[in-house]
């Protein structure tokens, strides 16, 4: 069953409709990808289920149960860690030291404060590995690596505490053929750890090359909602 869920939901601010009649499932294991244009509602999806709006129309579920109030915190406890395009790393710490930012706010596996430096840095190198990034020295400042491996950790760290749901919003948008190509495997990875992934983008080519399902959003309702067996390249 879904980890989360959108049914017939929507958000008005005031009198503008941003979203509305939204249907949406993220299931363990599969990349659920959002497209649309700018003004489609994209951001106030992710707003919804990283419980940083609320939605004033239809149901929003996680694991089957209906969120009414949600707050970022609930959202965090629940496993839906949202890794934005800026990142939330801070340029001129060093990369482990950035593996363990916000960690406070999560279920890590134990508690992160207690841990010494030795074993940080030891678990944000195995973790990385684990992910298939191998980056030489872990002290540089994450300033120093390309935007794509600064994605790529960033989405490490939310694996390593605890992430059921990631919600990646436009991660290729600021990357070159290159770099895009390695979050795109790093999606992929994700995937098949077992996580939900909701890929948000305006690159239809790379929603294909990882997607499960794509649901198209156009002026805040839904264009488009077809799983990859239903969609054909003819036409
Ligand atoms: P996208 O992320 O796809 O660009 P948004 O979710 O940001 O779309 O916006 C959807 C619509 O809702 C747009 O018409 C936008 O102007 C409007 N909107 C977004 N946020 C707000 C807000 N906080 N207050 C009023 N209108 C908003
Ligand atoms: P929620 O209660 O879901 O957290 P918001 O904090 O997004 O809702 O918005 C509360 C109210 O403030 C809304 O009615 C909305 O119209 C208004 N608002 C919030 N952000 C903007 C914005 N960027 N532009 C215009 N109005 C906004």
């Amino acid at each position: 069953r879904p980890i989360v869920e959108l049914r017939g939901a929507g958000k008005a601010y005031g009198n503008v409709r941003a979203l509305h009649g939204v249907d949406l499932a993220v299931h363990p294991g599969r990349v659920t990808c959002v497209l649309g244009d700018n003004g489609a509602g994209k951001s106030t999806l992710i707003k919804i289920i990283s419980g940083l709006h609320q939605h004033t129309e239809g149901d929003f579920l996680v694991d089957g149960e209906p969120v009414r109030f949600g707050t970022p915190r609930d959202a965090l406890a629940r496993g839906i860690a949202t890794v934005y395009q800026d990142l939330a790393t801070i340029p001129l710490m060093p990369v482990w030291r950035n593996f363990f930012l916000g960690s406070e706010m999560t279920k890590g596996p134990w508690p992160v404060r207690r841990l010494d430096i030795a074993r940080m840095k030891r678990t944000a190198d195995e973790e990385l590995r684990n992910m298939g990034i191998v980056l030489d020295d872990l002290e540089q400042p994450i300033g120093t690596l390309s935007g794509g491996q600064r994605q790529c950790v960033a989405i490490a760290r939310a694996v390593y505490f605890g992430a059921r749901v990631l919600i990646l919003d436009e991660p290729t948008a600021a990357l070159g053929v290159k770099q895009s190509g390695v979050v795109l495997k790093y999606i992929a990875a994700a995937r098949e750890r077992g996580l939900g992934v909701i890929f948000i983008t305006h690159n239809p080519h790379h929603a294909y090359l990882v997607g499960d399902h794509f649901s198209v959003l156009r002026l805040g309702t839904l264009e488009l909602s077809a799983a990859r067996a239903d969609i054909t390249l003819e036409e």
